[in-house]
């Protein structure tokens, strides 16, 4: 596992997972995954900009847990190509924000219905 080198970029995205090897993985999903799938869903054709993991990885909070299990499953999630979407920046803060209501709970977003105008 890398170590972040540089301390000053503690707690920042590269410290919640967000690695140059994250960027590379993103990019490449992206290339291969163009469109928002939210959009597409309703029939619209939008450049996707983010690579979202539909279960939320929490890899930041595992990490302060000190708890190997959660870290473990927090990593596999986060990697888990099966649990990525490309979405566009507007669909994905909706989803971010629903998220954030439903703190703690397991919900799956329905990001169909989240990209509804
Ligand atoms: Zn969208």
């Amino acid at each position: 596992m890398a170590q972040a080198k540089d301390r000053s970029e503690r707690g920042t995205a590269s410290e919640r997972g967000y690695t140059s090897a994250w960027a590379k993985a993103r990019l490449a999903y992206l290339h291969e995954h163009p469109l928002c799938v939210a959009h597409m869903e309703q029939g619209q054709i939008v450049q996707a900009t983010v690579v979202d993991h539909i279960k939320p990885h929490r890899l930041w909070q595992a990490k302060q847990s000190g708890d190997g299990k959660a870290l473990a499953a927090a990593q596999k999630l986060f990697w888990d190509r099966s649990n990525w979407q490309a979405l566009c920046k507007r669909c994905h803060d909706i989803k971010t924000v629903k998220e954030d209501g439903a703190f703690g709970r397991m919900i799956k977003i329905d990001a169909a219905d989240a990209c509804s105008d």
